[in-house]
Order: C-alpha cells, then sequence, then structure tokens
C-alpha cells in the first residue's frame, strides 16, 4: 500500500529485528512508515520476510522470552507490534535505489519506483552455507545444522554430545570454543592446514581439553533423516572419504552482507561489504539514509543487537525529518 501523496516520508527496507523494531519506533513517533519486507523465496536469501530468524528455531537468549520462543513466532510478533502503530507493509524486493534524486527513489521488483524523504535500510545478512541439499533441508526444519551456535549451541540436543564446526577463521574459533562449554568433544573441520583466524582465538579454542581439529578435509553430505547423525568427510590432499559421527554441525564459513542491490547507489560500503556507518550513529554518508542491523554490522550479529539498532536508525530518521521539514 503505497502514500497518497506519492512520496513516502520514510521507507524500511528489511523485515528482521532491525525493521520491525525501526518500523514500531517510526510508527509510534507518527511517521506511518512503510515497510517493505522482500517476498518468500524457494532458496532462502538475505530478503527472506522476517529475515534470519525465520531460519532459527528456538531462541533462548532475547530477554523478555524466560521460557523462549520459536524464531518465525518471534518476527510474527515483531510485525503484528509494528501494525499495530501503523506500519504499512509491502511485499517485495528493493532491486535498485538512486539516493542522488530527493524524494530517494526504490525500484522494486513488481511495484514500480517507490519514492522516500528518508530510507533505513535494515536487509540483514545470509551466513553462508556450504551447499549441500541435506545441510539445508536439516538446517530448516531444526535438524541440528545451525548457521550460529551462539542461538543454537546452548539447546539441550547438543550437550554432552560431539558436534563439528566448519570454517577455520574468527567465528569458526569463536563458535568451537564456546561449544567446548556443552559438548563432549568439538571437532573443527577445516579445509587446509593451517587456520586464518586470529592466533589468539586459535588458542583459545585449542586449549580446550575437549577441542579436536580435522585438517584438509571438506563436508560432502550430512546424514541423518530428522536429525543429523553424521557428516560425510573428503580429504582434500587424498581425497579419501570418510564418515564422523557427530549430533550437530555448526557452519561457520562467514557472512554474505544483503547490499547487492545498493550496488551503484552511492552508499558507502565497507571492505567487507556492509553498510559503513558514522561513528554512534545510524547515519549512512548520505543525508536522509540510515541503516542498522547484520546489514551494518558484521561483529555482534545478534537479533537483540539487531533491534537496538533498529531503534536508533528510526530515532535518527525521526530527528533527521524533522530537522528538514518533512512532517
Ligand atoms: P572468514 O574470516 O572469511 O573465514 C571463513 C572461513 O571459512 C575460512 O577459514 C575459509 O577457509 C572457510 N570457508 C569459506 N568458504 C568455505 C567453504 N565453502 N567450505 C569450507 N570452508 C570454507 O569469516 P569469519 O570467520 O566469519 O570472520 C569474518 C570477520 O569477522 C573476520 O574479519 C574476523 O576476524 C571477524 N571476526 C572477529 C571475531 C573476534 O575478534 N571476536 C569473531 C568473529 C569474527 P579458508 O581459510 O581456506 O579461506
Amino acid at each position: 500500500m503505497a502514500s497518497t501523496t506519492g512520496v513516502e516520508k520514510l521507507v524500511i527496507i528489511g523485515s528482521g529485528p532491525a525493521g520491525w523494531t525501526a518500523a514500531i519506533y517510526a510508527a509510534r513517533a507518527n511517521l506511518s512508515p512503510l515497510s517493505i519486507v522482500g517476498v518468500p523465496k524457494q532458496d532462502p536469501g538475505p530478503v527472506l520476510p522476517g529475515g534470519q530468524l525465520m531460519l532459527t528455531t528456538e531462541v533462548e537468549n532475547y530477554p523478555g522470552f524466560e521460557h523462549g520462543v520459536m524464531g518465525p513466532e518471534m518476527m510474527g510478533k515483531f510485525q503484528a507490534q509494528a501494525e499495530r502503530f501503523g506500519t504499512r507493509i509491502m511485499g517485495d524486493d528493493v532491486v535498485r535505489c538512486d539516493f542522488s534524486k530527493r524524494p530517494f527513489e526504490l525500484h522494486t521488483q513488481s511495484n514500480g519506483i517507490v519514492r522516500a524523504h528518508a530510507v533505513i535500510i535494515a536487509t540483514g545478512a545470509t551466513a553462508n552455507w556450504i551447499g549441500l541439499p541435506n545441510e539445508m533441508r536439516l538446517a530448516t526444519m531444526g535438524g541440528g545444522v545451525s548457521a550460529c551456535a551462539v542461538c543454537d549451541g546452548a539447546l539441550p540436543v547438543f550437550r554432552n554430545q560431539p558436534l563439528a564446526v566448519v570454517g577455520g577463521g574468527d567465528t569458526a574459533m569463536e563458535e568451537a570454543s564456546y561449544l567446548t562449554k556443552f559438548a563432549s568433544t568439538v571437532y573443527v573441520i577445516h579445509r587446509r592446514d593451517s587456520f586464518r583466524a586470529s592466533k589468539i582465538m586459535q588458542e583459545r579454542f585449542l586449549s580446550r581439553p575437549n577441542a579436536k581439529v580435522l585438517w584438509n578435509k571438506v563436508v560432502v553430505d550430512v546424514l541423518g533423516q530428522d536429525k543429523i547423525s553424521g557428516v560425510r568427510l573428503k580429504d582434500t590432499v587424498t581425497g579419501e572419504e570418510s564418515t564422523l559421527d557427530v549430533k550437530g554441525l555448526f557452519v561457520a564459513i562467514g557472512h554474505t552482507p544483503a547490499t547487492r542491490f545498493l550496488k551503484g547507489s552511492g552508499i558507502e560500503l565497507d571492505d567487507a561489504g556492509y553498510v559503513a556507518l558514522r561513528t554512534r550513529s545510524s547515519k549512512t554518508n548520505i543525508e536522509g539514509v540510515f541503516a542498522g542491523g547484520d546489514v551494518a554490522d558484521s561483529t555482534y550479529r545478534q537479533a537483540v543487537t539487531a533491534a537496538g539498532m533498529g531503534c536508533q536508525a528510526a530515532l535518527d530518521a525521526e530527528r533527521w525529518l524533522a530537522a528538514t521539514g518533512v512532517h
């Protein structure tokens, strides 16, 4: 549902914790925001409505849910709260932005051009997956395959079980170290014979008594029907295949921020492709364009930190609109 004036005061792109929190704050400030929430996709992409939490099962670390909450249910609650205060919703993908014009022009897949005085980018990031059919199947059904140990690792199903982490960077070391607190053994599976992770992070993991490294190995299949029972490994040097019994697989091979639609828009990105923000603010390099959540944060990547950043973006947008005389 587009604005009757033809120009939106504020458009929020993305519908994870950052996008919905921005919408709640902006709607309560009477900005009547339009949220462009993405469209459901076969292959869950970054602009999946509801974001990465739609791929999560139980969320136990979001304050206020003492008994935990399912990721999709939580996003449903966020959306309902945003709608209650007047957020309008468009199920579409933004494919290109023109921030050189004022009002800004957002080119959508199906609804033409949406014009807006201010924009909040909250499109998130996606965890990179190995790309195996059984990996995705078990990840979407809560079958013990995850891309976030901090989110899922403490679940009872993983306690005192052998678990595996794939990757050799700082995230893999961090996730693997975290898992050593719960697991019987944590195997880090890495495709080369040395880690790219910083020494200190490596040592933190390797010093744990239940830490094991499988060098020169890639996962070629994930085994198990409803729950993972093991992984099939291939040695990258000898080509030899083997099976490793594990009850959990944590994929930690990097994240990709959802910023492709910003190509050519003039928005400054950092070296890793995340939206670059001004210090202690949600402001981008373009006046009137703000960002929050995982699209602008490669460090924390938690639902609660994304929600906080969404709040900051809405407050910054509200102040900016007031200062520029848009009511
Ligand atoms: P990363 O540094 O890009 O590491 C990704 C790892 O995954 C690499 O070891 C890579 O192997 C492996 N990999 C990539 N694609 C793969 C595939 N298809 N199959 C198997 N392995 C694959 O990503 P990251 O660890 O998420 O870190 C991202 C950034 O955040 C880094 O700058 C990192 O320092 C930072 N970070 C910092 C902290 C901290 O300081 N507390 C914590 C987490 C992350 P190769 O090594 O062979 O390329």
